[in-house]
């Protein structure tokens, strides 16, 4: 079949069809397990050896030491191009990829995150936060 009679063919069977998509932000779906979405620090397991600052190719995750083997990282989310290298080049698991992704802030000092101590719950389009 071919003219408007298959146009409007195609017409019908899309009507009839489920959407591809979803009604975002209205309608979520899960994201992808893959998904490298904002970096997590784990401090209880870092020791300071500032490989994953080395090897991040932003410059956007600093180490500091702020106590007797205790240390913070401090993320700069907009910076971070979502790479997890530091992740892959980090010795002890200090550091993971989160399936975050709802990230946008007009303020972008918002999205430099520092983390000491334990990770806390983060909500939409909260970044993780210290405690
Ligand atoms: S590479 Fe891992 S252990 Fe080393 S400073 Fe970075 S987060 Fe800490
Ligand atoms: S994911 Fe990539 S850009 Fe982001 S902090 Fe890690 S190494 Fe840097």
């Amino acid at each position: 079949m071919k003219g408007p009679g298959r146009m409007l063919q195609l017409i019908l069977e899309s009507i009839l069809k489920k959407p591809s998509t979803v009604s975002y932000p209205k309608f979520k779906e899960a994201p992808l397990k893959s998904l490298r979405g904002a970096i997590a620090f784990i401090p209880e397991n870092c020791i300071g050896c500032k490989i994953c600052m080395k090897d991040c190719p932003a410059g956007a995750i600093i180490i500091t030491k702020i106590g007797e083997k205790v240390f913070q990282a401090e993320i700069d989310l907009s910076k971070c191009i979502y790479c997890a290298q530091c992740v892959d080049s980090c010795p002890k698991k200090a550091l993971e990829y989160t399936t975050q992704f709802e990230l946008a802030a007009l303020d972008k000092n918002k999205l430099k995150v520092t983390t000491s101590g334990k990770l806390q719950t983060t909500t939409q389009n909260e970044t993780p936060k210290s405690e």
